[in-house]
């Protein structure tokens, strides 16, 4: 198989000639059809990741299951997956005895079987989802990371029929914030230091696009509030978006004035081990930040 491995970091990936590889019990071998490229893969690039090269980076990979490893019965060959970034817990840690395997120190990632920058890779069965019919490879790799990660934060903060989201920050992750708290049915206002951008988020599904200038807080304390605010920004511009802009009762997701990444991590654990697994990998890379 082709492959597009780091063989050094802060040098250019090499198109590589790798051997097949093969599913271990658990395990499935993906054709890969489409790979996301998130702002994660740079931090692998320049080396901040606990992995060293040889590497085949990507962890938004989508695709068709080409072969089963021994004990896979929920998958099936055909399948159309995506795999998460932590894919299964270790089963015997404080966390997985919880029922919690995305807190565990030793879960699997891309990091141990592969990344999906290739045309076969290897994950985990527990770590794949099946993608909706009628969902193109390409449109659903992203939401592997980006939007599980904007997702789980959405979800941790319980919005209820009728409330606002305020989505500061319209990148990679604000993007999708936006449109999954449209797509729920909840108003959105989107935040932006960009009147050019106005045009471009009412089309993911703004409802009003607040231009803030330097200081977002007080343009959407203006605006009269969110319920919600969800600040994907690793660095919002301004830390003044606090509690006087949430309504009653309200929370920001991720709080802000803090790391994004980190604060997302100081919320409840979710029911759902997926959360838990994202924030974990959020909270790994941010520490890794701090550390340099
Ligand atoms: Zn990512
Ligand atoms: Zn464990």
């Amino acid at each position: 198989m082709r492959a597009a491995v780091i063989t050094k970091f802060n040098e250019p990936w090499t198109l590589k000639e790798l051997p097949d590889p093969r599913p271990q019990p658990g395990q499935v071998l993906v054709r890969v059809r489409a790979s996301g490229m998130c702002g994660t893969d740079l931090h692998v690039h320049h080396g901040f990741l606990p992995v060293q090269p040889p590497i085949v980076a990507g962890h938004e990979p989508t695709g068709d299951i080409v072969e089963v490893g021994a004990g896979v019965t929920d998958l099936r060959v055909g399948d159309r997956v995506g795999a998460f970034w932590n894919q299964k817990g270790c089963g015997r840690c404080d966390a997985c005895q919880k029922g919690e395997p995305g807190a565990c120190p030793n879960a699997q990632t891309w990091m141990h079987v592969g990344g999906g920058n290739s045309e076969l890779m290897i994950a985990w069965a527990s770590g794949c989802a099946l993608l909706p019919d009628g969902l193109s490879y390409e449109a659903a790799a992203p939401i592997f990371c980006a939007g599980y990660t904007v997702m789980s934060g959405l979800r941790n903060a319980d919005p209820k029929p009728g409330e606002r989201v305020a989505v500061l920050g319209l990148g990679g992750l604000g993007h999708l914030a936006l449109q999954l708290a449209k797509a729920v049915g909840l108003e959105t206002f989107a935040i932006t230091g960009q009147a050019g951008k106005k045009a471009e988020l009412e089309g993911f599904g703004a409802d009003e696009v607040l231009v803030s200038g330097d200081d977002p807080g007080a343009a959407l304390q203006r605006a009269g509030g969110a319920d919600v605010i969800a600040s994907p920004e690793r660095r919002p511009r301004s830390s003044r978006t606090d509690d006087d802009q949430l309504r009653q009762h309200d929370r920001s997701e991720p709080r802000p004035g803090n790391d994004g990444a980190e604060a997302e991590c100081q919320l409840p654990p979710s029911q759902d081990a997926n959360n838990g697994r994202q924030a974990l990998h959020l909270v790994a890379t941010t520490q890794l930040f701090n550390d340099q």
